[in-house]
């Protein structure tokens, strides 16, 4: 097992693999000169005041002061680069076409009458026009599930589209179009098999009209609780016509499909120092393996790329699709900039404790998770993509509004990297967990599906937990195989992207 990980030969720090006490000499010839805690940097050579200290090939910051050779590195000890600017990036110079092979082509999905990307699984979704009729609606789907649901054998959950916008919310805003877009693309997310349902209130600003276009408006589709005489009438309107719904659900079946109907979310949450060293380029040799097998992969989160957007901008295949990414970032900055931060807001309190120093250490960290393949288009939050290969798509990084924007986007499943752990999980589409130490897989060996622990100590290389990763990818969207988030039915809340105006 080895005691520490350099990355790139540029590289003038390391990261210990365990915790380490002063005084060990960790090399030959280099005596650490403090206790360093797991995931954390030491120096590999002296850095003088102001000088680079460079991880991932790139400066991560510059030195307040001179840090000595074998000297603890954290991140109270750099200054943070400006962030690179996004006029006239490069575009099209790292356009990779030797991907590795996808091992299997094919997998069991539901097709969807739309031509839009296969369902993974089979679920009512129901939609809502306001957090108004959630109390309601959870009574009725509890009441579903268990009076109604046993009767349909093919159909994998009820799930309710609660979210807290609709009303009290400047809706015709030039920004709102972020959360309208996100619950119009939801009620058409593949897993829902193109079936509508939808509750709504009767007085809110979210119009079924303006949710699910007139043409949907009808009373097939649609339970209007103003409308209803009592309680006891909201519950038989709602259960019936979910009854219906089920019975059509129910004759969908899985089928062979090609990986081209497939689209797989990548996300990452609760990073540490090994993120970025196990994880993540493991999800990324997964994600390389379903496009060259001609899988759609969808990876996210502004803040954690911006730094490292010229990587990106360099697999871009067209003036275009920079143009887009550029685009993106330019809103996201003013966005950030409006609340009086930037980007540095991003890490947290356990990223730290995890050892990424600021938001350029785990914005490397966190690219890796896209792999090297060509990126093909970029989307704005919650935009359901149009073309097959490797997408970006500009949502926050916050885990529960990344979710949401991605779920909008149409994935049949999300891939979700952590080094400290989380029990986040979505109702509408599977989460497979990926962490990146051996010690979180030991801590919760019944939340992480797959740990990729075993490439920082060296045991395993990346390319064998990304085959690993690919493998149960594929599983768990052919049905085979649930995730524990799913088989424990760990559901957060859907926080809708809303930049615009509360009223
Ligand atoms: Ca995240």
């Amino acid at each position: 097992m080895r005691d520490y990980v350099k990355l790139t030969e540029r590289d003038n720090v390391a990261v210990v693999t365990h915790d380490v006490s002063k005084g060990v000499e960790i090399m030959p010839g280099l005596i650490l000169l403090d206790d360093i805690p797991q995931a954390h940097k030491f120096a590999l050579v002296d850095i003088p005041k102001d000088g680079e200290i460079i991880r991932y090939g790139v400066v991560l910051g510059y030195a307040l002061d001179a840090i000595k050779r074998g000297a603890w590195i954290n991140e109270h000890m750099l200054r943070l680069p400006t962030s690179p600017s996004v006029d006239n990036m490069k575009w099209g110079i790292n356009i990779r076409t030797d991907l590795p092979e996808a091992p299997r082509k094919t997998f069991m999905g539901y097709r969807n009458p739309d031509g839009f990307y296969a369902g993974t699984r089979n679920i009512l979704g129901i939609q809502t026009t306001v957090q108004c009729v959630q109390g309601v609606l959870d009574v009725a789907v509890d009441r579903i599930r268990h009076e109604i649901l046993p009767k349909y054998p093919n159909i994998d959950d009820v799930v309710a589209i609660n979210h807290a916008y609709g009303c009290g919310v400047a809706i015709n805003a030039p920004d709102a179009k972020f959360p309208i877009r996100a619950l119009q693309n939801i009620a058409r997310h593949p897993n829902f098999g193109g079936q509508l349902m939808v509750v709504s209130l009767g007085c809110e600003k979210l119009t079924v009209e303006r949710l699910v276009g007139a043409e949907n408006n009808t009373p097939e589709n649609v339970v209007v609780l103003q409308d209803c005489k009592g309680f006891n009438a909201m519950m038989s309107a709602i259960m019936e016509m979910a009854e219906k719904k089920l019975q059509v659900l129910n004759e969908r079946r899985r089928e062979e499909l090609p990986l081209s109907e497939l689209l797989v979310g990548m996300q990452c949450g609760g990073s540490d120092a090994f993120s970025g060293v196990s994880a993540n380029p493991s999800a990324g040799y997964a994600a390389d393996m379903l496009v060259q097998g001609g899988a759609t992969v969808m990876f996210s989160e502004v803040t954690e790329v911006r730094d490292g957007v010229n990587f990106i901008a360099e697999r871009c295949v067209s003036a275009e699709v920079r143009d887009k990414l550029a685009d993106e970032m330019r809103w996201y900055d003013k966005y950030l900039d409006a609340g009086e931060v930037d980007r540095s807001a991003n890490p947290t309190p356990g990223n730290k404790k995890g050892g990424l120093s600021n938001i350029v250490e785990k914005a490397m960290g966190s690219i890796a998770k896209s792999g090297t393949s060509p990126i093909v288009e970029v989307l704005s939050p919650a935009e359901r993509p149009t073309k097959h290969g490797m997408i970006y798509a500009a949502t926050p990084a916050s885990d529960i509004v990344c979710g949401p924007c991605q779920l909008a986007s149409g994935i049949g499943l999300q891939v979700f990297m952590t080094g400290r752990g989380t029990p986040y999980g979505l109702a509408a589409a599977p989460v497979i967990k990926v962490c990146s130490r051996n010690e979180m897989k030991a801590q919760w060996p019944d939340v992480i599906d797959i740990s990729a622990g075993a490439v920082v100590t060296g045991e395993k290389t990346i390319q064998e937990v990304g085959t690993e990763l690919f493998n149960f990818i594929l599983d768990v969207a052919s049905g085979i195989k649930k995730p524990y988030t799913e088989q424990y039915g760990l559901h957060n809340f859907l926080c809708i992207f809303n930049p615009a105006p509360i009223t």
